[in-house]
């Protein structure tokens, strides 16, 4: 090879290396913040504003639970400040990718204080089976109060880590709990609609516990039975939620964005009940219709009114 082109390439790798970090120059004095998911990321970045320098680990669209970090990802973490997580056992990923990738970043679950929802045992389902040892549910962010609590403890370590910065963060944060108030009562308005004996949701896994709980809502079962997406439904496990889903007269089956719909596809047309398709695990790319938590929420608020009414 000529001398020039390995010159030519060295010059790339050394430009490929100091984006990766960065740089100095590239950051300025900002704070260096990691977030896991794209729902933990707008929230971070509501309360940060443009003083701290954020990155965001999942793509739009990735399933958090399964979620395979690459060595891309490594360098992110390696060169963080703080790294924001959901935390409530929902990145499994998270704990490997810390030990490889090194560095010092303070770890923050943004929903640490809350009270978490633990799985209920069915007498129906044999003792060792794998949904059994899974933690507490992880998916807080489906209620909005749950996500006054987030911006809490986002903001509470920001100023911590950064206080020149801490009337942005306290300013930001307020505005942000305003309007996490405000979809709180457009929540209400929305499900105050739905004739109270179609509460009643099926959902591709168990997703909605934390919403159910605050807007009155019956689960009725879950395609795949559990916390997770990773888990596999025996054929037992779904004819018994069909027969649930016709027991309770249920109207809708809802599925998320991070999963392959067949099965709950399936579920849906041998009970003829109609398939709602829903935002769970991810944010939508910047444009979509659920580009932001408040944008998720209203989507996601706005399908279950319509398939239950
Ligand atoms: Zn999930």
């Amino acid at each position: 090879m000529k001398r020039w082109l390995w010159m030519a390439m060295a010059v790339v790798v050394l430009m490929m290396l100091s984006a990766c970090a960065g740089g100095p120059a590239a950051r300025g004095d900002k704070l260096r913040v990691v977030a896991t998911t794209t729902i933990v990321g707008d929230v971070v970045a509501q309360v940060g504003g443009d003083v701290i320098a954020l990155t965001v680990l999942l793509p739009a669209g990735a399933d958090p639970h399964t979620f395979d970090p690459s060595p891309q990802d490594m360098a992110k973490v390696a060169d963080a400040d703080i790294i924001f997580a959901n935390g409530a056992g929902l990145e499994a990923f998270l704990e490997r990718l810390l030990e490889n990738a090194g560095g010092d970043a303070e770890v923050i679950h943004v929903s640490e204080g809350l009270t978490f929802i633990e799985p209920e045992h069915h007498e129906a389902e044999p003792v060792g089976d794998e949904h059994h040892h899974e933690g507490v549910d992880p998916h807080t962010w489906t209620d909005p109060n749950n996500v006054l609590r987030w911006v809490d403890n986002i903001e509470a370590a920001l100023v911590r880590r950064d206080p020149a910065h801490a009337a942005v963060y306290r300013e930001n944060a307020e505005a942000y709990r305003a309007q996490l108030r405000d979809l709180d009562a457009w929540v209400r308005e929305q499900v105050a609609t739905i004739p109270p004996e179609n509460r009643k949701l099926v959902t591709d896994h168990e997703t909605f516990a934390y919403f159910a709980q605050r807007y009155g809502f019956e689960q009725i079962g879950a395609v795949v039975p559990g916390y997770s997406t990773a888990a596999q439904p025996s054929a037992r496990d779904l004819a018994d939620l069909e027969d649930r889903i016709r027991a309770y007269d249920v109207k809708a089956v809802f599925v998320g964005s991070t999963v392959n719909p067949a099965l709950a596809q399936r579920v849906a047309e041998d009970t003829d009940t109609t398939l709602v398709f829903l935002y769970t695990g991810s944010l939508t790319a910047p444009g979509g219709e659920a580009d932001s938590y408040l944008r998720y929420v209203r989507y996601n608020v706005g399908a279950i009114v319509e398939g239950l009414k």
